[in-house]
């Protein structure tokens, strides 16, 4: 398990842990105004990726220095873990509402209003997380959806991520000041600024999880359509064999590879179990 489920978990994985989810947590004065920041200012994510692009070109050692500094002061904040679909049905079996919310990525990214974030909570109504978000001046959002916090049934919210899946998208639940945890999203390296932190300038904001993937030699016809969705360049494929392979040294465990392979030839397995992923997060 990641070092979050030690902390955060009481032996689950932090993300089952229902509590992380409390409207209790959000009776402290410092997280209120962290998620607001984090909501009004999307400015200030723009910086940080500068910053980022900053460290990129500096020299070995410094970025050895600053990396696990970074990473760590944003454990503290704002970090997140990949999951596979299955954990985060097991999230909505337990959390009383999900609201689709604005990806603040996209929208420092792209400019315009994308729907790829989940705002969930364990309060009948959104309690006092979803009473944040709605007081927050959003008034930077430009369209094309101005209708305001959509409220999804659980079914709804699961058929989004599904649907999310095929877009060839990786889920990734977040904390806003740990253990506070308020939402789900689904990222490509493209938009996601922390999973570009984490894959491309090797800053980590978020977890590996706690899956890898394995692919059955035996059902592989080798179609090469799993490589093309893997964000993390994990799969390699053998010419000679005409079947892929699944290094899970860099395997994040997202599952993405599984949903687009219609010989059902890959299968997650806990990294507890694979010796050499086991301590790679
Ligand atoms: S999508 Fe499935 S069948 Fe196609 S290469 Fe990947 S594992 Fe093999
Ligand atoms: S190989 Fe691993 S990282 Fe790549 S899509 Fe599959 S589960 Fe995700």
């Amino acid at each position: 398990m990641c070092e979050f489920c030690h902390k955060h978990g009481e032996g689950k994985k932090w993300y089952l842990q229902a509590k992380n989810y409390s409207d209790d947590l959000l009776s402290d004065l410092e997280r209120r105004k962290y998620i607001v920041d984090f909501f009004a200012h999307p400015e200030g994510l723009t910086k940080q990726v500068g910053r980022l692009e900053k460290l990129n070109r500096a020299p070995a050692f410094v970025r050895g220095v600053l990396a696990p500094y970074i990473s760590g002061r944003q454990k503290k904040v704002h970090f997140g873990q990949v999951l596979p679909i299955e954990d985060v049905a097991h999230i909505f079996d337990f959390v009383t509402e999900i609201i689709r919310l604005n990806c603040i990525c996209r929208h420092v990214n792209l400019g315009t209003e994308q729907r790829y974030c989940y705002g969930i909570s364990l309060v009948p109504q959104g309690g006092e997380f979803r009473k944040i978000i709605e007081e927050i001046d959003a008034s930077y959002l430009t369209g094309p959806n101005t209708s305001g916090l959509e409220t999804l049934t659980k079914e709804e919210a699961l058929e989004s991520f599904r649907q999310h899946e095929k877009e060839g998208l990786c889920h990734s639940v977040w904390t806003f000041m740990a253990p506070f945890t308020g939402g789900i999203c689904n990222c490509d390296r493209s938009d996601c600024l922390a999973m570009r932190a984490t894959v491309t300038h090797g800053v980590p904001l978020m977890f590996r999880a706690e899956y890898v993937a394995e692919v059955n030699p035996e059902l592989c016809n080798g179609c090469r359509q799993c490589m093309r969705v893997c964000q993390f360049g994990a799969i390699g494929y053998s010419a000679a064999n005409k079947k892929v392979v699944i290094d899970p040294r860099r395997c994040y465990g997202c599952g993405t590879c599984r949903a687009s392979c219609t010989k059902d030839a890959i299968t997650l397995h806990d990294r507890a179990s694979v010796p050499v992923a086991a301590n790679i997060w």
